[in-house]
């Protein structure tokens, strides 16, 4: 039993296949009720965060979905993780 904790989604090779820009999302849960795997979460008062990330199947529905283009899907093989500020996809509250 030598596994390192595994508190969080992690992913490697490809990264996040999902970036939320938590300066522009206002938490109306509108992705988290479309995404079909279930993938997004969203803490009472917060943001949205891509709490499953292993079960995304890159869909697009939370992009197409979101009135404030606050999310991201990148496509496979795309790595775009720095854009419009967005990072790692947790809430950094101040
Ligand atoms: S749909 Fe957009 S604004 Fe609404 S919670 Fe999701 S990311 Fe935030
Ligand atoms: S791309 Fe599809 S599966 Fe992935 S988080 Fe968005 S809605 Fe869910």
């Amino acid at each position: 039993m030598q596994k390192s904790g595994s508190a969080g989604p992690v992913v490697d090779g490809d990264s996040r296949p999902v970036i939320i820009n938590d300066r522009w999302c206002k938490g109306c849960d509108i992705c988290v009720s479309f995404c079909p795997k279930n993938v997004l979460e969203r803490p009472e008062g917060g943001k949205a965060q891509v709490a499953r990330v292993e079960d995304c199947t890159r869909c697009g529905i939370c992009e197409i979905m979101c009135p404030d283009l606050a999310i991201q899907v990148v496509p496979a093989g795309d790595r775009k993780e720095e854009r419009s500020g967005a990072r790692g996809g947790s809430v950094h509250g101040k």
